[in-house]
């Protein structure tokens, strides 16, 4: 079948095309051009020069957070700006830049992100004032935040959380005692966002989101700090929660709601998504982004050294097998980002993840990022397998990818049962 032929002059469609705005377009507005060139600045004056230093130190780096916060890249207001574009580009454009620029370093700047997330899509709007600011603090008193859902036993299987939050009604007080596992900030942050059972009989159901300031409550501290393969600038810890008491008000969405919700579930009616799904729902797209920003640094360099590197009196890209690398390199990256833009652009326009287009944007960057960094080592020969040169960390602080907010296996899980309807195992 041809496309069907009309009548229509070039005059009338140039006219109807001036009428309307474009109803679809990939440019970026000269506002997110803009923002992306700042962060790019920054990311490659700051964070870069500081990455090897910061992995090889394992430390949060709050000097550099600290220069992110004064020139707002890193805060409250900052974050609400690049959130509140309307085209749902603004936080993948910032995350790619950063992350390009160091990831360690960029999760210890984003890591907060996922609690501001979880209190965002779960809390009142009083507690979405009163919370979101204090994850950042201020520029002078530098804050981060931690959300802590996984624990030893409850990695991919949240259903398995074992922390418990029962309210005592003599104090009007919650009681939370647990371990949480992995908690990017856990324990140097101030507001720590964790999830827990009120009711295990009820399974993931019976979850909710609870604010722990460390500065207030007793009974929260920080487990051992761990060691990682990469993302070494970032903080990763366990975190106990030991008889803590929180005021009632503490719980995300409020008591009372929660009550109805969990009435709601005893009934066999429906209660909406569970607490810590929904908090990764909505940052999957963002952490795709994360990832794009890696396999983006890893293919940049490899491409300038290979058309540097001679081996045999040419260029090491004048081979093929170099240049197609190359070439399928630039091409996942690009059709990553696709996938990124496009479940960011459904997530701030509230179009349902019908096929968890969220999922699919998460996994395929994650693939990408742990295969193109790989390449770009092959790339470097000798070179490339060293610490005298930054592929071997993207490659190292690529890995987290396929791991972390949902395994590469749980998002085809996620995305199987999202297109069958079935439940999928
Ligand atoms: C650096 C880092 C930072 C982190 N930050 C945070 C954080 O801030 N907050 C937080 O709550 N958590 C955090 N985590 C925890 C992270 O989300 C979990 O590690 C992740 O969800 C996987 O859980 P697990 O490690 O228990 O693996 P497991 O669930 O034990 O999985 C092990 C393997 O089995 C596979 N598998 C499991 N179930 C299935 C299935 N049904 N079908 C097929 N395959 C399956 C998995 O895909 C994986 O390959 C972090 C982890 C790391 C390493």
């Amino acid at each position: 079948m041809s496309a069907p032929t009309s009548a229509v002059s070039a005059e009338t469609l140039a006219e109807a095309a001036a009428e309307h705005e474009p109803v679809f377009s990939l440019a970026l507005t000269q506002d997110q051009r803009d923002i992306r060139d700042w962060v790019h600045g920054f990311a490659a004056d700051v964070m870069r020069p500081a990455a090897h230093d910061w992995d090889e130190r394992e430390e949060t780096p709050w000097p550099i957070i600290q220069e992110a916060a004064k020139i707002g890249l890193y805060g409250f207001e900052g974050m609400a700006q690049f959130f509140s574009d309307p085209s749902g580009l603004g936080l993948p454009v910032v995350n790619e830049e950063l992350f390009w620029g160091d990831a360690g370093i960029g999760m210890s700047i984003m890591g907060t992100g996922l609690a501001v997330a979880a209190i965002f899509g779960q809390g009142s709007g009083e507690q979405i004032g009163e919370w979101i600011p204090r994850c950042y603090g201020t520029v002078d008193e530098v804050k981060v935040a931690a959300f802590c859902a996984s624990e030893p036993n409850a990695g991919s299987d949240v259903s398995g959380v074992r922390t418990t939050a029962r309210f005592d009604e003599a104090t009007n007080e919650w009681v939370i005692n647990g371990q949480k596992a992995w908690a990017t900030n856990g324990g140097i942050s101030d507001v720590h966002v964790v999830i827990a059972s009120v009711d295990r009989e009820l399974g993931s159901k019976g979850h909710a989101a609870f604010v722990i300031p460390m500065s207030e409550a007793k009974g929260i501290s920080q487990g051992s700090k761990v060691s990682k393969h990469g993302l070494r600038a970032s903080h990763t810890a366990d975190v106990f929660l030991d008889d803590c008491r929180v005021p009632a008000g503490y719980v995300l969405g409020g008591k009372e709601k929660l009550d109805e919700r969990l009435a709601r579930v005893r009934e066999g009616k429906k209660s909406g998504s569970q607490a810590a799904m929904q908090t990764f729902e909505s940052s999957r797209p963002t952490v795709g982004a994360q990832a794009l920003g890696i396999a983006r640094a890893a293919y940049e360099y490899a491409l300038e050294y290979a058309k540097e590197r001679e081996q045999f009196g040419r260029k090491i890209i004048e081979n093929q097998s170099i240049a197609f690398t190359l070439a399928r390199m630039k091409l996942e990256i690009d059709a990553a980002r696709l996938l990124v833009w496009r479940a960011s652009w459904m997530g701030r326009n509230q179009v349902p993840f019908e096929n968890a287009e969220g999922s699919m944007s998460k996994l395929k960057a994650g693939e990408v990022a742990v295969w193109a960094t790989e390449r770009a080592i092959q790339i470097l020969g000798g070179n490339g397998y060293t610490r005298e040169f930054p592929v071997e960390r993207w490659h190292r602080d690529a890995k987290i990818y396929d791991i972390f907010e949902g395994t590469a296996e749980i998002q085809q899980l996620v995305i199987a049962r999202a297109i069958s309807g079935m439940h999928i195992k």
